[in-house]
């Protein structure tokens, strides 16, 4: 069987040589005589390989001295909760940004623990199609910190800027576009993403804090959300998703074979822009996304006619491209083109969104 074109969001295409690299070390991993899955966690082959994956994300990323990288378990929607669990101590209160369904749920997360938490801007009423403008004057001064989530999955957007929030932190939800481009990590006082859209199978979560933001704990926090113990204790104060930060290791080093960020956000633009400039090109599609706020990573689009819609991922699927139906809530279809895309794929796409359209006329 061949492999496909998948389009999935999340958990999502990994780059072929890195599963060919895996399978090639998945019953003995060099001299060790075991699978990684086998190792001791404690095991200097184990050491060695957390330690080139934290360093190779460092490299890649540019994450400055006075950042802690953390390898965590429970995915994103984990660090909802420990988001405000960590960093409320500050002042006691927070600001968010909701600008569709994930920040909406790290908004509750807080909210639901009691804290002071205030939305500071959505774009709920225009059906999150595009990202709000954040300024300085929206934010409470006073505020713990401000929380983004910087490329929603769901409805295909993106910031083009980095809020400017002042002395107060900016915390930022990346799981589906870290490591899509470069990115000024000192802007931020938290970056946290899980794994399976850009960086490695399901099972890790990537948090990156400055190290001054560790002093704010809740006290009555459960340890294993406390990023201070894990910071303290390089990721291992339990037994750490091993596996997943081992292919995620191999990711950072396909990144640096290939040139880094910079290499891959220009083949990013490339791919999203045979996208969009096919869907503005033309008026059987459309793009419900406003220009400025586009994602590089989600690309939405519907007929218009719910029929169409899923005629189209079922008679793409059957051509070889999987997975392009929209998220439940919103219908339509989504093209995930996270980093493993290759740009063949999203021709092939394009190709077929053009034939598409003119054997099935609307009424
Ligand atoms: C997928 C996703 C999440 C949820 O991630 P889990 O690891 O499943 O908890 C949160 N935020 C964003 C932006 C996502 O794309």
């Amino acid at each position: 069987m061949n492999r496909v074109y998948n389009f999935s969001a999340g958990p999502s295409m990994l780059p072929l040589p890195v599963l060919e690299k895996a399978a090639s070390e998945l019953v003995c991993y060099g001299e060790s005589g075991m699978s990684v899955m086998e190792m001791s966690h404690r095991s200097p082959d184990y050491e060695a390989i957390i330690a080139d994956a934290e360093s190779m994300l460092r490299k890649l990323m540019n994450i400055p001295d006075n950042y802690k990288v953390l390898f965590l378990q429970g995915g994103a929607s984990t660090q909802f909760a420990a988001v405000p669990l960590n960093l409320i101590g500050r002042t006691g209160k927070a600001d968010y940004v909701v600008s569709g369904q994930f920040s909406g749920k790290a908004f509750k997360e807080a909210q639901k623990m009691g804290y002071d938490v205030k939305c500071v801007a959505t774009t709920k009423d225009d059906n999150f199609n595009h990202i709000p403008t954040v300024t300085k004057d929206m934010i409470r001064p006073d505020a713990s910190y401000v929380h983004v989530c910087f490329n929603n999955t769901i409805y295909g957007t993106k910031y083009s800027y980095i809020p400017d929030t002042g002395d107060v932190p900016l915390v930022a939800d990346m799981s589906s576009c870290i490591l899509s481009e470069p990115v000024d990590v000192s802007k931020f006082g938290v970056i946290y993403a899980g794994a399976q859209k850009n960086m490695a199978p399901a099972g890790v979560t990537v948090v990156i804090v400055r190290e001054d933001l560790l002093e704010y704990a809740d006290p009555k926090m459960p340890t294993m959300l406390e990023w201070k113990i894990m910071a303290e204790n390089g990721s291992m104060y339990n037994t750490p998703p091993c596996y997943s930060i081992y292919m995620l290791k191999l990711v950072a080093e396909w990144l640096l074979s290939i040139g880094g960020l910079e290499e891959m956000a220009k083949r990013n633009k490339e791919k999203c822009a045979l996208l969009y400039d096919y869907l503005d090109s033309q008026n059987y599609y459309v793009a419900p996304v406003l220009e400025g706020s586009r994602s590089m990573m989600n690309v939405t689009f519907v007929t218009g006619n719910a029929d169409l819609d899923k005629k189209f991922a079922s008679d793409a699927a059957k051509a070889g491209m999987k997975n392009l139906k929209g998220h439940r809530s919103v219908g339509g279809m989504r093209a995930s083109i996270y980093n493993a895309m290759p740009r063949e794929g999203v021709e092939a796409l394009v190709a077929f969104m053009k034939k598409f359209a003119e054997e099935n006329p609307k009424a």
